[in-house]
């Protein structure tokens, strides 16, 4: 075959057709969960301002330093959203969300953006479902938001996952324990990798993130976040902690676990499937007590998760999973000549509008390629129309699987099939 001329970018992919099911019975899990939790979707622009995300995510992250696609029209910054949460928020203060009282439980289901190095479960265009709940600064708050990720992937089969939690404080918490990692981390610089001198000066605990070989046994022996928590913080994680062992939920603590954003304040969790290879992150998140009011709102707590479509559909893969129906019709129309074609393109509204999904044959193939057309489309049933069927008003429909068939008029037709699907 010809090289063909044009492809995806690097790092973007297409969903085919027959990819399609998947994505589909997906999305219909996390409506119905998302529902099941009293959640609203909520869905915003693909590009955002740059300065919203270099705020929101954070001016030293990865992201914002080296992963943006971002580009410049007139005066205005755009960007392609590398993530939903702080679009959530600006979306929430925009429009004073807050006004319709209570708490405002929103989850969104959409493509990301990142120029990350592509590799298996890493993209440049991938997907995410989150979920955030604006309002509230109870515990009880960030246990919903893991239960509703969890539930998700319970629904879906994936069970086999540790859930690691931590707590990474409040700004004074951070501050101090900032300033021990600093003296822990200062006389073993020479031997850490560039990467982690770099963070040193920009974010130490950001160290702690670092994947790079020579950094791991300092890493090991760091002091760890839970040692330098306020006392209000530490009642916080203890009571998160409480509640999930209620549930019976069960969780690994990691002192470690500060993720990659800027905006996290106390509970920070991460969904790990041991399917997944070496991104093992399905999803995580944690609360962003301090994100509404950096992008200009009232001081208001807020707790969220985001998770990738894609690692959930390679961990299926591994396990097994299969999701979605096969493609299918329930009744193709084979047609015999032209009037036959126009009696069909007649009668698919009546079949439609019955509930009956219907085909037929747009390009004037023989009865033999429309057969085969049938089958290929997964056909339920299948009926020959040509002139002596249209004279005697009668059609014999094909039940496919079983191989029998019935000649039938067609209101009986439709009845028949109405029952059926
Ligand atoms: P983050 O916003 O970085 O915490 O990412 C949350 C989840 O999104 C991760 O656990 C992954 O499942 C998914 N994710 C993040 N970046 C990518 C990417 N480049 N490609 C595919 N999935 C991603």
């Amino acid at each position: 075959m010809a090289q063909p001329k044009f492809s995806t970018h690097l790092g973007m992919v297409d969903i085919l057709p027959d990819e399609v099911g998947k994505w589909q019975a997906i999305e219909r899990i996390i409506h119905e969960e998302a529902r099941k939790f009293n959640f609203e979707e909520i869905r915003t622009p693909i590009m955002e301002q740059t300065e919203l995300i270099a705020r929101g995510v954070g001016q030293l992250t990865d992201i914002v330093t080296k992963e943006m696609f971002a580009f410049e029209r007139g005066d205005d910054h755009y960007v392609l959203r590398p993530e939903c949460t702080a679009p959530v928020v600006r979306a929430f203060v925009e429009h004073h969300l807050e006004q319709r009282g209570g708490s405002q439980n929103l989850y969104y289901i959409g493509p990301m953006f990142r120029a990350e190095r592509p590799q298996k479960g890493r993209q440049r265009q991938f997907h995410q479902f989150g979920a955030e709940i604006i309002g509230p600064d109870d515990p009880i708050a960030d246990v919903e938001i893991i239960s509703l990720m969890l539930s998700i992937y319970n629904r879906v089969g994936i069970t086999n996952t540790t859930l690691k939690i931590n707590s990474v404080g409040d700004p004074e918490s951070r501050a101090a324990y900032k300033e021990a990692l600093k003296n822990y981390f200062r006389p073993h610089l020479d031997e850490m990798s560039e990467i982690s001198r770099e963070r040193f000066e920009k974010n130490p605990m950001r160290i702690l993130d670092s994947k790079e070989e020579e950094d791991q046994e300092f890493i090991a022996k760091a002091p760890v976040i839970t040692e330098y928590l306020s006392e209000e913080t530490e009642e916080h994680y203890a009571r998160v902690k409480t509640h999930l062992d209620e549930l019976e939920i069960s969780y690994t603590e990691d002192p470690h676990l500060v993720r990659g954003l800027d905006y996290y304040t106390r509970t920070a969790f991460e969904l790990i499937s041991p399917d997944l290879g070496a991104q093992d992150a399905l999803g995580g998140g944690g609360r962003y007590d301090l994100l509404v009011e950096e992008i200009g709102g009232q001081h208001t707590p807020a707790v969220g998760f985001a998770a990738g479509i894609e690692r959930l559909l390679i961990a299926c893969e591994e396990l097994d999973i299969s999701l979605g129906e096969e493609k299918s019709v329930d009744i193709y129309i084979v047609t015999i000549g032209e009037n036959a074609r126009t009696w069909a393109l007649n009668h698919l509204p009546k079949l439609r509008a019955n509930g009956i999904s219907a085909a037929m044959d747009y390009m004037g193939r023989s009865v033999k390629a429309q057969m085969k057309d049938a089958d290929r489309e997964n056909a339920k049933y299948t009926i020959i129309v040509g002139d002596n069927e249209l004279k005697e008003g009668k059609f014999t429909l094909r039940d496919m699987k079983a191989s029998e068939e019935e000649a039938l008029d067609f209101e009986n037709i439709v009845e028949r099939l109405k029952k059926k699907v």
